[in-house]
């Protein structure tokens, strides 16, 4: 399990990130609000533990900025405070479970594992890969958007993402019949879209392969 840690009390946080990971958990640790929010929107976190007062951006916007763009990593609120209207306001904006401080580790480590076990909110309108994230429903990859021919061709890459598509193959699924003439769309379309994931993400891109079309890789995998 991979867990985002963002907290900006450093003698907690390594108190936590001790016991996280001797409990066999992944932890990445972050102190500051608009750091948590960059990597909270990464879909790569099988939970996200946000404390609420943190320098630069709260929790609680972090948690209402994710979710509005539809990242639905579980997420356990942390509150100094403790008071209920946290409580109601966190759960309100989408967190999955609230913990007030002081708390012990292992009772932060049950609640983890809980939400790990609980099936995670499918979505049959959202394809990943990587950092990417793509919704179907609005045609928005990472919150940007595509054009339909764009989203046709992500759809087509998102799909078997081992198997590369020829070039063929994809004037004939995307263009179908009014394919004449149109002999470098393909490479038209592949080069928009290779300019909206480079925007939107650190580690996709495509791949052009010989001879045998285009596939979506991760930059630092061979
Ligand atoms: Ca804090």
């Amino acid at each position: 399990m991979r867990i985002l840690y963002v907290e900006d009390e450093k003698y907690l946080a390594d108190a936590v990130v001790h016991m996280l990971k001797k409990d066999g958990l992944d932890v990445d640790w972050v102190a500051d609000g608009e750091e948590g929010l960059e990597l909270a929107m990464k879909p790569i976190y099988d939970a996200i533990i946000l404390d609420v007062m943190l320098p630069k951006m709260s929790g609680f916007d972090i948690l209402r900025k994710i979710r509005e763009q539809k990242v639905k990593t579980p997420v356990i609120m942390l509150s100094a405070l403790g008071q209920a209207e946290d409580k109601i306001r966190g759960l309100d904006y989408g967190a999955d479970d609230y913990l007030a401080k002081p708390f012990k580790t292992a009772e932060l480590i049950a609640r983890l594992h809980a939400l790990a076990r609980r099936p995670a909110l499918q979505d049959e309108n959202i394809l990943t890969f990587g950092d990417l994230s793509y919704d179907k429903s609005n045609r928005t990859l990472n919150g940007l958007s595509l054009t339909a021919t764009e989203a046709t061709l992500l759809e087509s890459l998102l799909s078997n993402p081992d198997r590369p598509k020829s070039k063929e193959y994809l004037l004939a699924h995307i263009w179908g019949n009014e394919k004449d003439g149109v002999d470098n769309y393909v490479e038209v379309y592949i080069s928009y879209l290779r300019k909206k994931i480079e925007k939107v993400s650190d580690s996709v891109q495509i791949k052009t392969i010989r001879s045998l079309g285009y596939k979506l890789i991760l930059k630092n995998v061979k």
